[in-house]
């Protein structure tokens, strides 16, 4: 990277590796920035199967990078019946086969349509009671940028993902919340890891009122459209809301091989996104992005910032990845 940063030591809370023949370039993604730990976030696949195997591929290659979290495997839903306590038993499997934590996806609208199933309902119930008693953390994707509910501010590459949420067959930003707080009134001690900032990044007060709601979740720092753009409004809000909460925020930049496979601009783009984070925390005053953008940083002091690079995830995941267990070395004995 371009800029003169200090050296720390970051882990990326948040990279989504979906192609496993992709490990060098995502490994020279990760020492450019640098980062010396990162954490693979897996989903589900709209065919039921999930990013798990890349990820044990990945993490089998470099167990003392790479932090893993696991998808739920869907394929249960083909027996109704068993499907909550098939689902709350992948908890302790995962947890058995090396995965650090779990992924949920599940409450992006998007997601949500093509499962509809309440996530404070009872197909998950089992889900969250496991969680919470074993404290395995989990990364949550919860709602999208308020755009994709509008067609008139909805971008193009949103509509063509599917993303545009506007003719009322998806679930509300406020429904998706009120399942949360249910969820969260019920099991006060998961640790939970909001992707995206929670998409409250224009509405601090409202984030900082349920930071302070839910003491054990925390929100990541992985960008979606405009939340960086957001956060230069008011840099003196958004620099004590920094300082506040300096123990709740993570690094996470996305980085996503289904990008990195678009060809050179995906590839520009991923290498943009460490930059722009780096800068937003460590620069102090306004910068500007390669393209020209203007953005305000936070200057934010040394030990703000180990936190957000490194310790706030340590304390969550522990300071190293989670044994890999070897199946084969399970089956022998
Ligand atoms: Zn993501």
């Amino acid at each position: 990277m371009d800029a003169p940063f200090a050296s720390y030591p970051i882990i990326d809370s948040h990279v989504h590796f979906v192609h496993p023949e992709r490990m060098d370039e995502v490994l020279a993604l990760m020492d450019a920035v640098p980062c010396a730990r990162f954490h693979l976030v897996c989903i589900p696949n709209p065919d039921t199967t999930t990013h798990n195997p890349a990820a044990l591929y990945f993490k089998q290659s470099h167990p003392d990078r790479a932090y893993i979290s696991g998808a739920l495997d869907y394929s249960i839903l083909a027996d109704p019946t068993h499907a909550p306590e098939r689902l709350a038993a992948q908890i302790a499997a995962l947890k058995m086969q090396g995965f650090d934590g779990l992924k949920i996806i599940e409450g992006k609208p998007q997601v949500r349509k093509l499962l509809p199933y309440p996530l404070d309902g009872p197909l998950y119930a089992g889900v969250w009671a496991a969680l919470e008693r074993v404290q395995f953390p989990v990364v949550f994707h919860v709602n999208d940028p308020d755009e994709f509910w509008d067609k008139d501010r909805c971008p193009g590459w949103a509509r063509q993902s599917g993303w545009d949420y506007s003719d009322g067959s998806f679930p509300s930003k406020e429904d998706l919340y009120q399942e949360i707080d249910n969820i969260l009134e019920r099991h006060p001690s998961l640790k939970i890891i909001f992707a995206h900032f929670y998409f409250l990044s224009l509405d601090l007060e409202r984030a900082a009122r349920f930071l302070d709601a839910h003491p054990s979740v925390c929100f990541d720092l992985a960008p979606h459209i405009d939340m960086y753009r957001d956060f230069s409004h008011d840099p003196d809000e958004v620099n004590a809301f920094f300082v506040r909460y300096q123990d709740r925020i993570l690094y996470g930049t996305d980085t996503d091989t289904r990008t990195l496979v678009r060809g050179p601009d995906g590839v520009r783009f991923m290498q943009s996104i460490p930059l722009l984070i780096r800068s937003f925390l460590e620069m102090d005053g306004k910068f500007t992005m390669p393209g020209g953008e203007l953005y305000q940083g936070l200057g934010l002091q040394q030990n703000v910032l180990e936190k957000i690079y490194h310790i706030n995830f340590e304390r969550i995941y522990g300071e190293s990845p989670a044994l890999f267990k070897n199946p084969e070395r399970r089956k022998r004995k």
